[in-house]
């Protein structure tokens, strides 16, 4: 997202309101807490120093998508890190509402901040396989294109559902790397290789349940989704759509009728239990640490998103603000 256009702008289809502080994927620890703040894991009250993480949409909980209990198409939203404060920042305040306990990872993991900072990308990644998809029924193979975070977090999470094959599609090669240590069992470089016959191969022509967009490219990517489509054994395969992108999808209906296909859209991680299953699967083993490849501090932060623009050999960098 932070990679700009050759004209210098970036394409942000949220709300902003700048400026603002940025940041959006956090964790930290209470320092003070409100007297209605109430976990909604436990039921009890937040103490101080209890390490939280907090969603991205600060969703109203009051307009018709909210109550009907769609908060990630709040009408009302406002957007933390975009439209109001974010955390790259010592202290941050926070409606209690938006926060969730990390109190269930200090069991399996040394540095809680340090996953608990990935539970927003991987619920987003959640949202789109699971709550949009419909998730995989073990066993069921699944194609990831793109290994950005959204995707390599969706590899964790569908090989951790009990994909039986997931193939990820990805031409970066550190990107690549990643995605086999999150657990791809095939990576196909478009750019070098055949994609449709690559997943022929790989899946011995039966393709797959799931297919994700994540690389925000539909003009180059939809021909190989709807081609592995039909040329695959597989009917009823989802294709779903978790990277923005400008450009529309070039869809041959016929495909879709014919393989008893879908495409669903996906957006935001709140409601629908996702922050809370994902700090589930996580504390159960779900480790998606492996997508930090770089730590830098609080002040190394701006030099840092100025060499996203070139730097492609970095997924997530992690800020510590001691
Ligand atoms: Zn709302």
């Amino acid at each position: 997202m932070n990679q700009a256009y050759d004209d210098g702008y970036i394409y942000y289809p949220g709300l902003t309101a700048f400026p603002v502080t940025l940041g959006h994927e956090f964790a930290g620890e209470i320092i003070e807490v409100g007297s209605q703040a109430i976990s909604k894991r436990t039921g009890k009250h937040y103490e101080i120093g209890d390490p939280v993480t907090v969603e991205e949409m600060a969703w109203c909980g009051e307009c018709k998508p909210c109550c009907d209990g769609y908060p990630n198409h709040c009408e009302r939203l406002q957007e933390v890190g975009f439209s109001i404060d974010g955390a790259f920042a010592e202290y941050i305040t926070v409606p209690a509402k938006l926060c969730w306990s990390l109190r269930k990872l200090e069991r399996n993991y040394d540095d809680v901040f340090k996953i608990g900072s990935l539970v927003e990308p991987t619920s987003v990644a959640f949202n789109a396989v699971i709550e949009r998809g419909g998730g995989i029924r073990p066993g069921e193979n699944v194609i990831i294109l793109g290994a950005g975070p959204i995707g390599l977090a969706s590899t964790k999470i569908l090989k951790t559902a009990g994909a039986g094959l997931c193939i990820v599609s990805e031409p970066e090669e550190h990107r690549a790397s990643l995605a086999k240590k999150m657990g791809a069992d095939y990576v196909i470089n478009p750019l070098k290789e055949n994609f449709v016959e690559q997943v022929k191969e790989y899946t011995d022509n039966e393709g797959a349940a799931l297919y994700l967009e994540a690389t925000g490219l539909p003009q180059v990517v939809t021909d190989d989704i709807q081609n592995a489509i039909w040329e695959c054994k597989a009917v009823n395969s989802t294709v779903v759509i978790v990277a923005r992108a400008e450009q529309r999808m070039p869809v041959c209906g016929e495909f879709f009728q014919v393989k008893r296909a879908r495409i669903v859209g996906a957006q935001g991680h709140s409601g629908h239990g996702t922050f809370f299953n994902v700090i589930s699967s996580m504390a159960a083993g779900m480790d998606v640490t492996p997508m930090i490849t770089k730590e830098i501090s609080l002040e190394q932060v701006p030099e840092n998103i100025k060499l996203l623009q070139t730097d492609k050999e970095n997924c997530k960098i992690s800020a510590i603000i001691n």
